[in-house]
């Protein structure tokens, strides 16, 4: 299994320089991302949801769709029906949770800031992030995809491929909860909303290129320095 950080002929590296190093190198190979793909706030927030269980082309048929019929605002997707939402988002997946879900979000937003994201933005990012976690079918990593992208709070973005590449990497175990892999990141890296969103866009671009599920292309992906354990110390 990979492991990067002995250094080869260097010496062992923290995490804080560990996580520091995957940025830079990632930051190198890719510059700005422009993550994340929306026009809206309220966008970012229905992406995070469509985005559930289902790969991204689809989700972006579905908002197509949704802003062909004017729903892309927190009042029109509040009033509109579940079988209208959920007939326009059918490319997505599980459309009928979806629709029901979308409806809870919005019902929370209207609750909250009367519709105005604005307001959110304002508002106390822990007690947010405890009260999007009651919104039915938001989790962590939704939760924290709508405060990091759609709200611009320092919330680290854990998935998948977060946690294969850290895995990869001897950052965390196999298991590790959703919890901890954010922790290990809030904790040993700048609490920096720029620096989150794009962190969590390169792992996600390095993970569908190059460290795949099957197989690691570690010659071509931009960490591949750090697998062959070069001496990091020095670059
Ligand atoms: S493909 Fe890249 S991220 Fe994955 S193990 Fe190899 S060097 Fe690391």
């Amino acid at each position: 299994m990979p492991w990067f950080g002995s250094g080869g002929r260097g010496r062992i590296l923290s995490v804080t320089e560990k996580l520091a190093k995957m940025y830079s190198l990632f930051e190198a190979r890719y510059g700005d991302l422009k993550w994340w793909p929306a026009r809206t706030d309220f966008e970012v927030m229905v992406g995070a949801i469509l985005t559930q269980n289902t790969a991204w082309r689809n989700v972006e048929k579905a908002i197509s769709f949704l802003r062909t019929h004017r729903l892309l605002s927190v009042t029109e997707m509040h009033s509109a029906t579940k079988a209208k939402i959920s007939s326009l988002i059918k490319p997505s997946g599980y459309f009928r949770i979806k629709a029901e879900r979308l409806k809870e979000l919005t019902r929370y937003i209207i609750g909250k800031s009367g519709g105005d994201i604005r307001k959110m933005k304002k508002m106390d990012p822990g007690r947010l992030r405890a009260e999007l976690l009651l919104v039915k079918g938001v989790g962590n990593e939704t939760a924290d995809a709508i405060l990091l992208y759609a709200l611009s709070m320092p919330f680290f973005v854990v998935d998948a491929y977060t946690k294969r590449i850290f895995f990869r990497h001897g950052l965390i175990p196999h298991d590790a909860a959703y919890e901890s892999v954010q922790s290990l990141v809030h904790s040993n890296f700048p609490k920096d909303v720029r620096k989150y969103n794009q962190f969590h866009a390169m792992i996600v671009e390095t993970a569908k290129r190059y460290c795949k599920k099957s197989v690691a292309l570690c010659d071509e992906c931009p960490l591949g320095k750090l697998y062959r354990g070069d001496d990091l110390t020095r670059r």
